[in-house]
């Protein structure tokens, strides 16, 4: 029910966890039944990934997420539409490999034929959830020989339906991308780092300067730059940048 990532720059930003964590408390409101959390880690660039079902202060505290330290991470919080609510279903999915990591608001409506020719390729599924055959498309395409961004770009023109996606990869660790359909999703413009979330408030504690993303828009996020496409054309965003005088 809401999402939240973040990529920074580590001379500027030592840790992103605990950026997410307070994010995602700021979502809390929206109301949940899951929470979760993927994170690079510094150095090492592993995925790690923690998530359960019930509270995001419980998942936080049983998994130490804010005592990690992060160079970028996603986050999320579920309200379940596929699978019940529980830790296997709860976000962020992961492909077979644990390189990708997806967090995703809304449904996939076509999720069914792509799992099931997903399936046939021999991708294992664990989830009874819609978001998973993201993170397995995008391991697809990757095996394919696309490079990332090339997935990524055709895994948006092939799922249907309502959402708010964000994906972080371990091989690109200073990348998030993201794209929206009808869920909202509204991109944070730090000083050395960039935020992406479902809505202001969760980032307004970092950064003041916003560019909310119009229906259809998808792209990427690093550090010192947000890179926008629609339709496969590059979107022009500085004329957008909202300055949020609010706190
Ligand atoms: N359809 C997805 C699921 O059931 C996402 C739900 C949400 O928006 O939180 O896991």
């Amino acid at each position: 029910c809401g999402i939240v990532g973040v990529v920074a720059d580590p001379e500027i930003i030592g840790n992103t966890a605990p950026m997410l964590v307070q994010g995602l408390r700021r979502l809390e409101y929206r109301g949940y039944d899951s929470a979760g959390f993927a994170l690079i880690e510094c150095s090492s660039y592993r995925l790690l990934v923690f998530k359960d079902k019930g509270r995001i202060n419980d998942v936080v505290e049983s998994y130490n997420v804010d005592k990690h330290c992060a160079v970028s991470g996603i986050a999320h919080t579920r309200w379940a539409t596929h699978g019940e609510p529980n830790t296997v279903n709860a976000h962020p999915h992961v492909d077979c490999r644990g390189e990708i990591a997806v967090v995703h608001n809304g449904i996939i409506k076509n999720f069914a034929e792509l799992r099931q020719l997903l399936e046939e390729k021999g991708h294992v599924f664990r989830s009874e959830t819609d978001t998973e055959v993201v993170a397995h498309l995008l391991e697809e395409y990757l095996r394919n020989g696309s490079s990332m961004w090339e997935a990524f770009k055709r895994l948006v023109r092939v799922i249907e339906g309502a959402y708010a996606i964000a994906v972080i990869y371990s091989r690109e660790p200073h990348r998030i991308y993201f794209a929206r359909k009808v869920s909202p999703l509204v991109i944070g413009l730090g000083e050395g780092f960039m935020m992406v979330a479902s809505d202001i408030p969760s980032m307004l504690q970092y950064t003041k300067r916003f560019v909310a993303l119009n229906d259809g828009e998808y792209g990427y996020i690093e550090p010192y730059r947000l890179y926008l496409e629609k339709d496969g054309r590059a979107v022009e965003w500085r004329h957008r940048v909202m300055t949020v005088t609010w706190s």
